[in-house]
């Protein structure tokens, strides 16, 4: 490194300076500046990583107070595990061969030379804490949800980050196809209270028995094609067979389609669990479409596995907005009993991609009915209240009106600062406030106030000890209005 870096020493100028060559030097210069400011002065967002907006926060907000009010309704309770883990809890139950512990695990030693790693899921760290806390000994099962980040080192494109978050649920303790529906009505009641219709692409993948049974005539049958087969699926034969069949490669696709299907290999107490399931869901009416070839990556599955993928064709073969199934191996498997168990989690950057693509949509169809004519009904407003206030007494006493106001359950929003009435009005209209309260000077004197309905512009001067009840007048108005 010294060495080469010598040569990129700048040598001094030998030549005299002239009008001729200051000419070359300035733009040589400005060439440098340029490259020079492409590198920010300031640490930079790392790739695969972003900040979450305010101009994003309600997507965030409605997703975890969704999440929180279902989980709660249906019986589980809120597990929070810890970001780092032992990076062997990982390495151990997804399994070597799978993309997740071979490239994509954020591993690190801590300050003791202990081999650490940001979750990259949580299902594993939510058997751990399972087993941990002896939760065996209490009534079966165990029905917990979670909700955060994990992280993948994957490579970043539109849905796929390094940082990004999940909600989650696990249903432990019990062996019963009941459980398994369950899970998969929580996650799609979860979508569909968001706005996202779904279907489920479901499959059985048996137990272990199964799976290993149907592993020697997958791989007999992949080694026969293999050199038809892409390279990446050629190293899967060997290294974690069932993930050929996730493929999504083009020329390994007439291949995936005649490949042997795990169905066929499974035994009957395999079969009538996941009829079972099916029957549940027919039963709840959720739509789903048989996949066999679904297998997901993990090794730690068994029995039902599925994924949920929005209804909607044009993205139906896109990523999946989230997935799980069964893994009746995993507790053991880190230590503790043998215990049979059943997980999902939703993906909810996914969910917030296509939560806006369908909000795009539904904008290009309002301007098409407005362009035809056929305007649509404007929805009722959300009631929203600013306070504006002029001058600086008159700010005083608006903070603690406004504080007053919040204890009693009354939300206005304010701007701090020394704004013009013009200004807090125009920010008014951007926050689409539907009525604005006044107090300049001359209320402030005369203990009165302004109220105006943004819409119409009309204002209204009441006594400011009656803001209250007005204002309340007015959310109950609109509320009314939504319920009729
Ligand atoms: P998995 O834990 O791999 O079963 O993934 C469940 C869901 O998490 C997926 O369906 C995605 O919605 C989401 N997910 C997984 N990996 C990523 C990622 N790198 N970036 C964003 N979302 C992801």
């Amino acid at each position: 490194m010294p060495v080469k870096n010598k040569k990129k020493v700048a040598k001094a100028p030998t030549k005299k300076t002239t009008a001729k060559n200051v000419k070359s030097v300035g733009s040589k210069t400005k060439k440098k500046e340029g490259a020079e400011k492409k590198q920010p002065k300031y640490p930079s967002l790392l790739r695969g990583m972003k900040d979450i907006l305010p101009k994003d926060e309600s997507y965030w907000k409605n997703m975890y107070h969704t999440a929180e009010s279902l989980a709660t309704s249906y019986g589980f309770g809120y597990l929070e595990t810890p970001i780092v883990e032992e990076a062997s809890l990982f390495i151990r139950t997804l399994g070597k061969g799978t993309d997740v512990v071979d490239k994509e695990m954020y591993l690190f030693e801590d300050r003791e030379g202990k081999k650490v790693c940001l979750r990259p899921e949580m299902t594993a760290s939510i058997a751990r804490a399972y087993v941990a806390h002896g939760m065996h000994v209490m009534p079966q099962p165990i029905k917990v949800w979670g909700y955060g980040p994990l992280f993948r080192y994957d490579r970043p494109q539109a849905g796929r980050y390094r940082q990004f978050h999940q909600f989650d649920c696990e249903t432990i303790g019990v062996h019963d196809p009941g459980a398994d529906a369950e899970l998969i009505v929580v996650a799609y009641n979860f979508l569909r209270d968001l706005g996202l219709e779904t279907v489920v692409h479901i499959n059985s993948i048996g137990t272990q028995e199964d799976r290993s049974r149907y592993l020697v005539e997958l791989v007999a049958y992949l080694r026969s094609k293999r050199s038809q087969l892409s390279e990446e699926s050629k190293l899967r034969i060997t290294k974690n067979p069932l993930r050929v069949l996730d493929s999504k490669e083009e020329q390994d696709q007439a291949i995936i389609e005649a490949a042997p299907q795990i169905i066929d290999w499974l035994s009957d107490e395999s079969r009538n669990y996941f009829m079972k399931v099916l029957e549940y869901l027919d039963e709840l009416e959720i739509p789903y479409l048989l996949q066999p070839r679904l297998v997901r990556g993990l090794d730690y599955y068994t029995d039902t596995v599925f994924e949920l993928y929005p209804l909607d064709e044009e993205v139906r073969s896109q990523n999946a907005l989230g997935g799980g199934g069964r893994y009746n191996g995993l507790i053991e498997q880190i230590g503790g009993q043998p215990t049979p168990a059943a997980g999902f989690a939703l993906g909810l950057e996914r969910v917030v991609l296509e939560l806006k693509r369908l909000e795009e949509k539904k904008q290009v169809a309002i301007q098409e009915a407005i362009q035809a004519g056929n305007p649509p009904e404007a929805p009722v407003p959300t009631p929203k209240i600013f306070f504006a206030h002029l001058g600086d007494q008159a700010s005083r006493r608006a903070l603690s009106l406004i504080e007053k106001l919040r204890r009693d359950g009354v939300v206005v929003l304010h701007r701090i600062g020394n704004n013009s009435l013009k200004n807090q009005l125009e920010f008014a209209n951007k926050q689409q406030v539907t009525h604005t309260v006044i107090l300049g000077q001359k209320e402030l004197q005369d203990g009165s106030i302004i109220i105006r309905d943004m819409a119409s512009g009309i204002q209204e001067i009441v006594d400011q000890k009656k803001l209250k009840r007005e204002l309340e007048k007015i959310l109950q108005r609109f509320t009314m209005t939504e319920i009729k």
